[in-house]
């Protein structure tokens, strides 16, 4: 069975691409960076979600001598330009830090009105393989964001995002709910197909 390297430590990640590419019929050995310690993360200095993906993805791929996917993610708001974006995980100064994240871009929309806080989860998913060849894919999930945080699931900037159609926000959704209609989601989705040209 052929091995594929994913570019996370977090194994709720490896779980859900691993039930992705079963679901596609792909018969592939899914583990994730923590099985390479001695890889070093690589530094995210892309300016897109799809250079970073694609930076980690190659790293890995090369380190490793296996075909890797890896995903890089964030929150685009409308009136922002599209910032926070790649910036998501650290748009308050320290890495990680959701809750401050999270208020303080709560509090740079304080004043914008209802119909002009629509945003976007954006993720990109990127397959390398230790040649160099490369596939890209990306998928979003959109919706408005919320004045006050709601719901006690999901992390960053979830209960803020209200996804169109919904009256709940990310944070309220279930797992599986979220997962069916998640920007990770889609994109994964969209790259089991190249997973299966490329490792066929
Ligand atoms: P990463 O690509 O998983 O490192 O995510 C980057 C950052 O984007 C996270 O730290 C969150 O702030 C934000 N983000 C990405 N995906 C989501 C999501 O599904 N929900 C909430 N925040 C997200």
């Amino acid at each position: 069975m052929k091995r594929l390297i994913l570019a996370t430590r977090n194994a709720h990640k490896v779980t859900e691409l691993r039930a992705i590419l079963a679901a596609e019929g792909l018969d592939v050995e899914l583990v994730g960076a923590d099985a390479y310690p001695e890889v070093p993360d690589v530094k995210e200095t892309g300016v897109t979600f799809a250079e970073n993906a694609l930076l980690k993805a190659h790293a890995l791929a090369r380190a490793t001598g296996h075909p890797a996917v890896a995903d890089d993610s964030g929150l685009c708001v409308d009136v922002l330009g599209g910032a926070p974006g790649i910036f998501s995980a650290r748009w308050a100064g320290r890495h990680g830090d959701d809750a401050a994240n999270l208020d303080l871009l709560l509090a740079q929309l304080a004043d914008i009105a209802d119909g002009h806080r629509g945003a976007h989860f954006a993720c990109a998913a990127a397959l390398a393989l230790p040649d160099g060849t490369e596939r890209v894919v990306e998928g979003q999930l959109t919706g408005t964001l919320r004045h006050a945080p709601a719901g006690a699931g999901g992390f960053g900037y979830d209960p803020i995002l209200q996804p169109d159609g919904e009256t709940r926000t990310c944070a309220e959704l279930t797992a599986d709910e979220k997962n069916a209609i998640s920007h990770r989601g889609k994109a994964f989705r969209a790259l089991a197909p190249q997973v299966r040209e490329l490792l066929g």
